[in-house]
């Protein structure tokens, strides 16, 4: 199979106006499965489609191996994709379907791709709809045909864009489960694209994600999650999302507090924390995960802050817990922990939870440059 290589990929709309995909560079190691993620427009299918040999790009090239296919036509490279719309024949049967693709991609004889059509549809379990039309098929079984058809072309290089955004909570989760044991059964190298940043954390060995054309991060899921390089990243992977609160920072030579007048929060700093990540006096974004927030029905004086209840969801397992620090804060509670909406509750964290980025850039303010570059290669 293939390493793919994209480097300072580029692609301009509009004669320049529109920068879809922003210089990016990017490797998927050969058998890799990278999922590429990010909000609506932020590049995604551009980059899907430049590695397809679908869209051109203004710069940059795109290899396969060592051979640079920047050039090479869709038909000639040696890619199946699997769309959100499956792309079906309408008038064919599933058969015809799946074999097509072989004929037009292949030299094998037409009992060598009745055999394989055959093959792929018993490992899909589709067999029994080879006679039928794609109308007769419903989405869950529509999509297991375009996967069929896709993977009987053996390609070296398997592209999703959004293959399960049409089907329903239940049958998505089973589709993911069932991508990713494909992936891995015949060692094709993967990317795969979403804007859903949960489907990106469950499926991919990393992650890459995008905003505005441009590369922020690329990691394993537990990674990304855990060190985001900057606010946005950190807003976007996780749900419910991060919490962030406007901050002054104010260093006394040893220790440190972190403070909002707004939230009322004031949270002690050690020296050890200060000392070991360099910090300094000034303005920051705290941001702190809704599960590493402690609320206590009743306060004992040394929270971080207290707040007000605004509502209570309960979702099973957990509650979340809405609070009234800021605009859109929420902590993900434990069901016994079920305070009434109004309540005056206290809310702690620690240290050791939290994250503070740059007010003015968003970076995560500890890490390094040579960090953050390492971060998005
Ligand atoms: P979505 O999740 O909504 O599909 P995306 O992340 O896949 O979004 P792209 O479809 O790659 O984003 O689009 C990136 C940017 O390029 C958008 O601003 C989009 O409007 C623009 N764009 C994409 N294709 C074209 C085109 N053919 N002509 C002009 N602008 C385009």
């Amino acid at each position: 199979m293939a390493r793919v290589t994209l480097d300072t990929l580029r692609k301009e709309f509009d004669r320049g106006t529109v920068v879809a995909v922003d210089d990016l560079d990017l490797e998927i190691d050969d058998g890799e499965f990278v999922t590429v993620v990010g909000p609506s427009g932020c590049g995604k299918t551009t980059t899907l489609r430049m590695v397809a040999g679908l869209e051109e790009p203004t710069s940059g090239t795109v290899h396969f191996d060592d051979e640079d296919v920047t050039d090479i036509h869709a038909k000639e490279r040696p890619v199946a994709m699997v769309f959100q719309n499956y792309a079906l024949y309408p008038h064919k049967t599933v058969r015809e379907n799946m074999a097509f693709g072989l004929k037009m991609s292949t030299d094998m004889t037409t009992s060598e791709r009745h055999e394989r059509v055959r093959e792929m549809a018993e490992m899909m379990g589709i067999e029994d709809l080879l006679d039928d039309k794609p109308d007769e098929l419903s989405g869950g079984q529509k999509q297991r045909v375009a996967l069929g058809r896709a993977i009987a072309r053996e390609p070296e290089v398997f592209l999703f864009d959004e293959p399960l955004s049409n089907l329903d909570a239940k049958l998505r989760t089973e589709m993911r489960a069932e991508i990713q044991k494909l992936q891995k059964e015949f060692g094709v190298t993967a990317m795969y694209v979403t804007h859903d940043q949960e489907e990106a954390m469950t499926m991919g060995d990393r992650l890459a994600i995008l905003r505005d054309g441009e590369l922020q991060q690329v990691g394993e899921p537990t990674e990304v999650y855990q060190n985001p390089v900057n606010e946005f990243v950190a807003g976007f992977i996780g749900s419910p999302s991060m919490n962030f609160v406007d901050v002054d920072v104010v260093t006394d030579g040893t220790g440190a507090t972190i403070r909002s007048d707004e939230a009322g929060l004031e949270l002690a700093l050690s020296a050890e924390y200060v000392r070991g990540h360099d910090l300094e006096t000034g303005r920051y974004t705290l941001g702190v995960r809704p599960e590493n927030i402690v609320v206590d029905e009743s306060p004992s004086g040394d929270e971080t802050l207290r707040s007000t209840v605004e509502v209570v969801e309960p979702i099973g397992s957990d509650n979340y817990v809405h609070l009234a620090v800021t605009e859109d804060f929420l902590a993900r509670s434990p069901a016994e922990v079920k305070p009434e909406a109004g309540d005056e509750v206290g809310v702690s964290f620690s240290e050791d939870q939290i994250h503070l980025f740059d007010a003015k850039t968003g970076e995560d303010v500890f890490l390094t440059d040579e960090e953050i570059a390492a971060a998005v290669v």
